[in-house]
């Protein structure tokens, strides 16, 4: 399987082939223009049913009302048109509440419209209250999760992912969405760079025996991504030709997610890092940071890791000290704990990190593979990341921050993320190869220049 793949890119799948493979969404509508067509998409999806439009005072302005007047020109009847609070409306499951208490009172199916909490919340409480499936009307270009399963809300003061089938029908207007705000662009191309790092992440894991790349889903992810982030100022500044393959790959990253029914394709280290952040409950200036811009940020710091693991001469490793390193699991969950003391998550860090811990026979083949393998495995690796410096380049040119610091994340933290994330995920990413070769604390100090004393090992 893998020799196929030695030119990942290779291989494209159309828009519709990609969305055969998804297994929940059927229909996809991206184009300029095409809020006008929503009605007779509900009638294709939901024939005889009604539907409710739910967005908040800014999406009604820029879609929703627009959206109401196409459902009523197909002659589909509608509820009164559910209206979120504008300003301090964020992924909470209050919202979930107050919306399933309306959708109780009637059996219209949700049209949701707006980005990525709108979405989100419409998702779950559309499950919750047993719709057969909802409709999203994407209003800007900010992330990947419209077409993924699942909804990232915050429950009980921390963020939690519910289980919850990913929308029916997606409409993306691309007249609506270059129009959205300079930074939920921006925050939709740092999370579609984020492919390329989570690309590297499962040749890795394919390479190594963690984890076999599954070819379709590769294809849907990875097939178009170059083309789709090759044009950073264009999607900036709201150009049909880059918003649009800019909004096509992250419904390509959902399609693909929902065909292994598994987030692997569209998610590596750099969303663990995210991940974190959001588990430790981080905020900067008052407010979580963007999904995209902690992603953005994670992608850049984990291809600078990158460019440091294929300095390195893994066909030298001395397997059998890294073996002889490699800790008990006790004495390693007792680190763990020490790790994470004080958070709530500890729990999740124990499993993860248990599920993922090899033994030591385990890790000494997969040891050995690498050393036999790298020189082919380091080509297929720098076949798929593009250099750090260009990253940073293109971010910057999207609007996204490239600096940690930027989200409020102080060196020294995003330094301490690369081994915190390692444990909060058993997935097997670029984390996993530095810490079961020993060499992470050396790979950090190559990146990003030697640690000041106080988060030295
Ligand atoms: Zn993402």
């Amino acid at each position: 399987m893998s020799a196929a793949l030695d030119q990942p890119a290779a291989v494209r799948l159309s828009l519709a082939d990609a969305l055969r493979s998804a297994r929940e969404t059927r229909a996809l509508l991206v184009g300029p223009g095409v809020l006008g067509e929503t009605g007779r998409l509900f009638r294709e999806q939901f024939p005889g049913r009604r539907a409710v439009v739910v967005a908040d005072p800014e999406t009604r302005t820029v879609a929703a009302d627009a959206v109401a007047a196409a459902l009523a020109a197909a002659g589909i009847g509608t509820e009164p048109m559910y209206l979120f609070p504008g300003a301090g409306l964020y992924a909470e499951f209050g919202y979930v509440t107050r919306l399933e208490a309306s959708l109780c009172r009637h059996d219209a199916i949700p049209v949701a419209v707006g980005s990525g909490t709108i979405n989100d919340l419409a998702k779950l409480a559309a499950h919750r209250t047993g719709r057969e499936g909802y409709l999203c009307v994407a209003t800007a270009a900010s992330m990947d999760g419209y077409t993924a399963f699942g909804a990232s809300i915050t429950h009980e003061g921390a963020k939690q992912t519910f289980n919850c089938p990913a929308p029916r029908a997606v409409v993306a207007d691309l007249d609506v969405i270059r129009r959205a705000p300079d930074w939920l662009t921006a925050a939709g191309y740092a999370d579609l760079s984020a492919k390329l790092t989570a690309g590297a992440d499962w040749i890795l894991a394919d390479a190594l025996g963690a984890e076999p790349i599954e070819p379709r889903a590769w294809a849907i992810v990875q097939g178009g991504l170059r083309a789709a982030l090759a044009d950073p100022a264009g999607a900036r500044a709201g150009r049909i030709e880059a918003i649009g393959p800019l909004v096509e790959g992250l419904m390509l990253g959902g399609f693909a997610m929902q065909w292994t029914k598994s987030s692997r394709p569209a998610s590596g280290a750099e969303h663990q890092f995210s991940h974190l952040w959001d588990m430790e409950h981080h905020v900067h200036g008052g407010e979580a940071p963007s999904h995209g811009f902690k992603v953005g940020v994670a992608t850049l710091a984990v291809t600078r890791f990158y460019e440091a693991v294929l300095a390195c001469d893994f066909e030298r490793l001395d397997v059998a000290a890294a073996v002889a390193a490699w800790p008990a699991p006790e004495t390693e969950e007792a680190a763990v704990r020490r790790m994470f003391a004080g958070t709530d998550f500890i729990a999740t860090a124990v499993t993860e990190t248990r599920a993922k811990h090899p033994a030591p026979a385990e890790l000494s083949a997969q040891l050995e593979r690498l050393r036999r393998d790298w020189p082919a495995l380091r080509r297929r690796l720098q076949a798929q990341l593009l250099p750090a410096a260009e990253i940073e380049r293109r971010l910057a040119l999207a609007g996204a921050p490239t600096a940690p610091e930027a989200i409020g994340i102080p060196p020294a933290r995003l330094r301490s993320a690369f081994r915190r994330a390692y444990h909060i995920r058993r997935r097997f990413t670029v984390l996993d190869l530095a810490v079961r070769t020993g060499q992470l604390e050396r790979l950090l100090d190559a990146a990003f220049g030697a640690a000041p004393a106080s988060t030295a090992p």
